[in-house]
This record gives structure tokens, C-alpha cells and sequence, in this order.
């Protein structure tokens, strides 16, 4: 972890004091210095708020989809709205110290901070990503596993915070072990009611007679900034995009599959529940290289 560089906000929200009245804005940390309180709430109860953002060649992509997705997941916690100018300015300044490398990313961290201080948590860390591609030619395997709530969670009970991408990814891990253990290497989340979600990480999009169709996004899953970017890159290029409810039948009669994500963009899905799925490679090159080449 070397090679990870760290910033800690001083005032992560305007809404709340700052941690030190005559800080800057943010403070260089060494990444593997001790500096997180053990009663910080993101900590000890996961309650925070997080966005995982592609940097190429230094430059962090779809920020602005990022920082919005930060505020909205924010306030679905009902936590200080995040001072968005803080934060892109600690987020180019980790992106601008890292060592030179192709494929990077930079996380955001807000948590309630420290119980009972009133004071929410920030900080920015950037690193290289590593190699992703394998996962973007060779494909993933996915084990569909029922999530538990139904399609219409977010309304129903907007507490479980389905749609807000929070701290608490312990059942993702926990679901992504268990498509392990099935032999796969993702899993992808169904509601009670048999419509198909997201995956542990990533967004799904489906080929359907040549569209490119994805899950509605008011149906307790995270809009997607890949997602959102595949359907621009679509968009551009005259194929048909649309937001469905799609059921696992739907997924069988698909021509294709991706899973979309920041970091390891899109990966094909080889196989669904050990039955392989024909992939295109063509197409998902084009997606992947456009992917990594926007400006923004
Ligand atoms: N869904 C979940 C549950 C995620 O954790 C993520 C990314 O981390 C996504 C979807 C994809 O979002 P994005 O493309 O903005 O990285």
C-alpha cells in the first residue's frame, strides 16, 4: 500500500464545524499512519457514505456523477450535505500525487464521524487498480442470489437504504463469498418478487434485440456512473437504450451481458448459474476502450 495516497478533509460539510478552525482544507496523511478514531461511526456501525472513482492517466472520470451520487447518498442518511467544492478539490489533489500509472482509482469516505462530536469524517485515497483484464476478456462468472426485499423496497422502506451507496457492504462481501463458494466470481442480486437487480459491485446491462437494456434504477439499486456512460456511449452511436424491469428469463433470451463498474469497467458475463452465456467480445472492447478514454 506504498503506493496509496491519503488526504483527510478538514470540513467534509459546511453544515458542520471544521475539525480544525485553522487547518487547510485537507491534510496529507501516511497512508498506513493510524489516524481513524475507534468511535468513529463508520467504523463501528458502517454508517457512512462512499464513491469509488475510475482515475486514468490522473484524471478522475465521471467525477461530477460521482460527487452528485456522494450528496444523494448523503442525505438518504440524513448526514451533513458533503461541501462538494472540498471534495473535488481533495480528490484532483490525491489524483495529481499519485505516482504515474495507467489505471488508478480514488475513494471518498464520509462517515458520521466520531459519536456525539456532530462532526462528520472525510477522506480521499487513490491508488493504482491493478490488472482488470482478465474480467474484461476473458468474463466473469455470476451466481444470481435472492436479496431479500422485494422490487419496490425503496419506497416501501426507505431505511434499509437500498439505492444509497453506503459503508455497510458487509453483505455484499458476505454475497460475494457465496457466489464463490458456488464457483462463480459475482453474484447478481434478485428481488423477492423476481426482478434482477444489481451485482455486489456493479451494475448489470443486457443486450436485447439489439438494445442495450438495464434494471430501472428506482428499484433499490445504485444508478450507476458506468452504466450511465455506456448508455451516452450507446447513445452516440445510434443503438436504442432503455431503463426495465427485467426478469431472469428476460437474462436468458439476452444476447448478452456486462457487469459495469468503476475500476474494472465492463466485464462480460461468461456464465449465469454455471450456464454459459455467449459474450460479445467486439462490442465490449468498444465499451471498455471508451470507457477509458473520457475526458471526464
Ligand atoms: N451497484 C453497486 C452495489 C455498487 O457497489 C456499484 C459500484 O461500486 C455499482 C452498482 C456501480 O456503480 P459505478 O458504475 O458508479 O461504479
Amino acid at each position: 500500500m506504498t503506493d496509496t495516497v491519503l488526504a483527510v478533509l478538514n470540513q467534509p460539510s459546511r453544515h458542520a464545524d471544521p475539525h480544525d478552525p485553522s487547518a487547510d482544507a485537507y491534510t496529507w496523511v501516511e497512508p498506513l499512519e493510524e489516524h481513524l478514531q475507534v468511535q468513529d461511526l463508520g467504523a463501528i456501525r458502517g454508517d457512512g457514505v462512499f464513491e469509488t472513482i475510475t482515475v486514468v492517466d490522473g484524471r478522475p472520470q465521471a467525477l461530477e456523477p460521482h460527487l452528485a451520487r456522494f450528496v444523494r447518498s448523503a442525505a438518504m442518511l440524513d448526514l451533513p450535505e458533503p461541501d462538494v467544492d472540498a471534495w473535488r478539490q481533495a480528490i484532483e489533489a490525491v489524483c495529481a500525487r499519485l505516482d504515474p500509472v495507467h489505471e488508478a482509482f480514488a475513494k471518498t469516505v464520509m462517515t458520521r464521524g466520531v459519536e456525539g462530536s456532530g462532526r462528520p469524517t472525510g477522506w480521499v485515497y487513490a491508488a493504482p487498480s491493478g490488472d482488470q483484464t482478465p474480467a474484461r476478456t476473458e468474463g466473469i462468472a455470476v451466481v444470481t442470489l435472492d436479496r431479500g426485499y422485494r422490487h419496490d423496497v425503496e419506497r416501501t422502506s426507505p431505511w434499509l437504504l437500498q439505492g444509497a451507496k453506503t459503508l455497510s457492504y458487509a453483505v455484499n462481501m458476505a454475497a460475494l463469498r457465496e457466489a464463490e463458494r458456488r464457483g462463480a466470481d459475482d453474484a447478481l442480486f434478485v428481488s423477492t418478487d423476481g426482478y434482477v437487480l444489481e451485482g455486489t459491485r456493479a451494475n448489470l446491462v443486457a443486450s436485447i434485440g439489439g438494445r442495450l437494456v438495464t434494471p430501472r434504477t428506482d428499484i433499490g439499486i445504485l444508478a450507476g456512473t458506468t452504466q450511465a456512460d455506456v448508455f451516452r456511449f450507446a447513445e452516440a452511436e445510434g443503438i436504442a437504450t432503455s431503463y426495465e424491469l427485467l426478469t431472469l428469463a428476460d437474462l436468458e433470451a439476452a444476447d448478452a451481458l456486462w457487469l459495469l463498474s468503476s475500476v474494472r469497467q465492463a466485464a462480460p458475463i461468461r456464465s449465469v448459474n454455471g450456464v454459459a452465456r455467449g459474450m460479445d467480445l467486439p462490442m465490449t472492447e468498444r465499451i471498455n476502450d471508451f470507457l477509458l478514454s473520457r475526458e471526464q
